[in-house]
């Protein structure tokens, strides 16, 4: 809805000084008596962008009168940062010369969401106060989210805090694999293919390539229970059956990542008649028949 003039409403208000502040242009005029101010070539207040101090000891200046028209968080920034160098200024305590690094003070754990469920979940929508009450009062539009609807947003997170796209992982797994089992969209620019996270479980074998070449942490393979999974920051790419050996029980991997070894290295997971036998216990089987049947 656009304003409409109301006829014969204009009136004159008595006022000392009119602050002209519509983040457009700064009104130096106003500041004619401050003669040692610097200003920019956009004819906006030179400051110390650490400190937000202007070129006269003791005033600081912040927002679009500093920036030029920009965000309002970044006005709010400004102002945080001047208000921190007036407190140390009227203390007496020294400006720091750079800024404050951001420090990463723990990493939240990844909510676990299977890969066919990320895909579909789609944003929660927001309860809006009604036409009649926006039009008549001040109160808030956007009602919010409920707790549930919080943990159903959260869930849609691809956490890119994490992965940060270096396209390692794409690479191993295509490269040196040969399986191409990861695709994760404009990670390669000269070949961009469409993100999908659900074509991994039909050709990943699970051999962890991706999560040991992974630089952050992101990809992960854990062996939980009789599975073993594939993780992207807590999307399960994929999880397999594992096999056990026969003799001492232990984990060898899933059957689609013995077949792949078994191809190409003959000596592991020898599939010796009925039996599964991890390499130990295959060496130990191969050792025993050999003293039975060699002639001595
Ligand atoms: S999962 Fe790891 S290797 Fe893959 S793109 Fe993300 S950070 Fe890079
Ligand atoms: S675990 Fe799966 S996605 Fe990762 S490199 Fe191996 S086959 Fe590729």
């Amino acid at each position: 809805m656009s304003p409409v003039p109301v006829l014969g409403s204009e009136h004159v208000i008595d006022a000392d000084v009119v602050i002209s502040a519509i983040g457009q242009k700064v009104d130096q005029i106003t500041m004619g008596e401050l003669k040692n101010m610097s200003w920019t070539r956009r004819g906006t207040i030179d400051v110390n962008m650490v400190t937000m101090q202007t070129s006269i000891p003791g005033i600081f200046a912040a927002g679009d009168a500093v920036t030029g028209p920009a965000t309002v968080i970044e006005a709010i920034g400004g102002g945080k940062r001047a208000a921190e160098a007036i407190d140390r200024y009227l203390s007496g305590i020294p400006q720091p010369q750079m800024p404050p690094v951001p420090v990463r003070r723990r990493r939240e754990a990844c909510l676990e969401v299977p890969a066919s469920t990320k895909t579909v979940i789609k944003r929660p929508v927001m309860d809006m106060l009604g036409l009649d009450r926006r039009r008549t009062t001040f109160q808030q539009v956007e009602l919010g989210y409920t707790e549930n609807m919080v943990r159903e947003e959260a869930r849609r997170c691809l956490r890119c805090d994490i992965c940060r796209r270096c396209g390692r992982c794409v690479e191993v797994c295509r490269d040196q694999m040969g399986i191409s089992a990861l695709q994760m969209g404009y990670i390669d620019f000269d070949h961009p293919t469409p993100t999908d996270l659900r074509i991994t479980e039909e050709r990943c074998i699970t051999c962890g390539a991706c999560a040991a070449n992974c630089p952050t942490g992101a990809m992960r393979i854990e062996d939980r229970g009789d599975e073993r999974l594939l993780i992207l920051c807590g999307t399960i790419l994929n999880r397999q059956k594992l096999v056990f050996c026969d003799a001492c029980g232990k984990a060898m991997g899933p059957k689609k990542y013995l077949d792949f070894i078994s191809k190409r290295v003959k000596s592991v997971g020898d599939v010796a008649g009925q039996h599964v036998l991890c390499e130990a216990c295959a060496r130990k089987k191969t050792a025993r028949f050999n003293v039975d049947t060699l002639p001595v």
